[in-house]
């Protein structure tokens, strides 16, 4: 069976000497010591380890089942997801007014890293809760804060998001789902939803879903949206559970992975809905769930390419086929370990340079989000925004890739089922696609993000690598191998962002040709621009005499491989945007 253990040593790396949040420069922060987020990644590393991964095979060998209209989760997931919400994990980073810890958010993604690696299936059904505690936290009414959220936060009941329609994915303004008001100041919901996750099971006393509907009369297309709370079972005055609202799961999709998490047909037949916030401005409180669930997905793809990575370096150390090519390492033995091999080596240099680049990401965007909440910080709220599709796209395409590359290293053996490692890959693949696809992602970065505000947030995020890279090019021990690269990353990346602001205003289509490739040079120079802080922090460090040696040592190894092998890509990513709209859209339809 697979293994996961937190990644405990770089969590406190990435969070103390990287990004130094025990400094106090964002509200709450100043109660982040080394000693108390080492005691908390450690408890949430042990609980991943021994509660969560041991599900996590099984789970996904079971999957969840409809009888009876009921939806069960596969054996243990109760039994692991009480552990989590016993322990008060699931409302660390809530408003303790709602009954949460009130922890800066950076601890709760890291936390969240830990649950998504051990079992992403099972980390969902808690993972939504906390996106519908979000979305009714900003935009509900007083009443509904102290109905649901309490609830939430302490993961009694959970939470969904209901968006997609048979017709209606992306384009949500072709949404059909019905809303009309009863009279009562509540409205009937009406209409079918699918690809619900988490939609209907029975680890929870009650499920909250957020469901976006049309009014009638309101305004066409994305315009007349609105947002509903949507019980399982109404609630009475007192809190109590009232009648069982008039929604079911019609079916359970039969799908490539996350088989312990339900994917559910909903059912609205007339159940009775309360409106959040303004009518028709439902996709806008919609989008705060979304945000924040997109940073978790990014978060997904990291956390699987962790998971499997553990698995396939262990699997090197201890498979025996070949000898080196410079001679035997293992002279006792009948062949040396599949890590001997430069080939091997590669395909782990990748997995490893990524994930611990993509969690100095993840945490760094986690760090803008506080400062954005706690401190009403502008710019950091800007500099999210831009950088949400970046981690998504980015984080969740290399972290597919991330985990096919682990499951290479096994050989014949990470295709079967036994090893786990086909697990990982097909868990990891739906990231690529939900909370909007990729493609969408890229096009949100090109054609809005990019753009917004006058362009201020990318110069912004220039300007902060520039910086970066001046006040630390007098250290000769950091320019060749780091800064270096990341000058010529960012170039590239500014000269993909000049491309796009001379041809796509005449012809959109230049832009968008390009866009999956922007959105992949930007990840590039995101992770390079972390390895270049992760390599000034590590020197310091081993200049001070501080911290494990091996470890900072391997840091500046890892660093200088991403640099060299990784990073080269923007030329590539460049080169094609400049390539512009006519390769792209050169055959006509009927062509193809
Ligand atoms: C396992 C699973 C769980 C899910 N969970 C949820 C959930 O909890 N709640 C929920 O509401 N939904 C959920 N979804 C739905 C998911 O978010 C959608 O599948 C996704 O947003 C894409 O919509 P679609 O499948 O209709 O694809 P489409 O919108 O039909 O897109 C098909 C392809 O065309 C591309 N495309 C579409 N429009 C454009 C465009 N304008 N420009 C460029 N490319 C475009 C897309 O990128 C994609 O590659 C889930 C899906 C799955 C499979």
């Amino acid at each position: 069976m697979p293994v996961y253990n937190a990644p405990l040593k770089d969590f406190d790396f990435v969070l103390h000497d990287v990004l130094k949040v025990q400094d106090g420069s964002t509200e709450g922060y100043e109660e982040l010591e080394r000693e108390f987020t080492a005691a908390i990644l450690e408890e949430a590393g042990k609980i991943a380890r021994d509660v969560l991964a041991p599900t996590n095979q099984a789970g996904d060998q079971q999957g969840c089942r409809l009888e009876n209209g009921v939806v069960r989760a596969p054996d243990g997931f109760r039994e692991a997801f009480d552990t989590v919400r016993e322990g008060g994990w699931i409302g660390l980073d809530c408003d303790p007014e709602y009954g949460g810890q009130g922890m800066p958010y950076v601890l709760a993604s890291a936390v969240g890293e830990t649950q998504s690696g051990a079992n992403m299936a099972l980390a969902m059904y808690w993972g939504l809760t906390h996106g519908a505690y979000s979305a009714i936290h900003v935009h509900g009414s007083e009443d509904q804060k102290q109905t649901y959220l309490p609830k939430l936060v302490t993961g009694e009941w959970t939470g969904t998001m209901n968006l997609t329609e048979p017709h209606c994915g992306t384009d949500l303004g072709l949404l059909r789902t019905k809303a009309e008001p009863k009279g009562d100041g509540s409205y009937k919901i009406s209409g079918q939803k699918i690809f619900i996750s988490a939609g209907e099971h029975d680890l929870a006393d009650n499920i909250v879903h957020l469901v976006l509907a049309k009014i009638p009369g309101g305004p066409d297309g994305v315009k007349g949206i609105s947002l509903f709370i949507v019980p399982k079972f109404l609630v009475n005055e007192d809190g109590s559970l009232g009648a069982r609202n008039d929604l079911s799961c019609g079916k359970l999709e039969e799908k490539m992975g996350i088989h312990g998490n339900a994917t559910c047909v909903m059912n609205y037949d007339g159940a009775t809905g309360f409106l959040v916030g303004e009518e028709h401005k439902g996709l806008r409180a919609m989008f705060t769930m979304m945000n924040e669930a997109r940073l978790a997905v990014a978060q997904q793809g990291l956390a699987q390419a962790e998971a499997a990575y553990q698995n396939a370096l262990a699997y090197a150390k201890d498979r025996l086929q070949g000898r080196a090519v410079t001679g035997a390492e293992n002279p006792d033995g009948p062949a040396d370990p599949l890590i001997v091999h430069p080939d091997v080596r590669r395909m782990l240099m990748d997995q490893k340079s990524f994930v611990e680049g993509g969690r100095a990401f993840v945490l760094w965007g986690a760090t803008l989000i506080d400062k954005a909440h706690r401190d009403d910080d502008a710019a950091a709220e800007g500099l999210i925004s831009l950088l949400t599709p970046v981690l998504k796209g980015f984080l969740t395409d290399k972290g597919f890739d991330s985990t096919v590359q682990a499951q290479q290293v096994f050989g014949g053996h990470g295709y079967i089922e036994e090893w786990g490692m086909s697990q990982f890959v097909r868990d990891a693949r739906i990231a690529m696609i939900y909370e909007g696809t990729n493609g969408i992602q890229a096009l949100d970065l090109v054609g809005r993000k990019l753009a917004s505000d006058n362009g201020k947030h990318v110069m912004a995020f220039f300007e902060s690598v520039k910086a970066f890279i001046k006040d630390n090019e007098g250290d000769e021990r950091l320019k060749a191998g780091y800064l270096d690269p990341l000058k010529q990353a960012s170039k590239d990346l500014q000269a993909a962002a000049m491309f796009f602001m001379e041809k796509g205003m005449k012809n959109p289509n230049e832009a968008l040709a390009g866009s999956t490739d922007f959105m992949h040079l930007f990840g590039h120079v995101c992770l390079g621009l972390m390895w270049a802080r992760m390599a000034k922090a590590a020197q310091e460090k081993l200049d001070a005499g501080d911290g494990d040696r091996d470890f900072l040592q391997a840091k500046l190894a890892t660093g200088r491989y991403y640099m060299a092998r990784q990073l080269p890509a923007t030329g590539m990513h460049l080169a094609r945007i400049q390539s512009g709209a006519e390769p792209v859209m050169a055959l006509e339809a009927e062509a193809f």
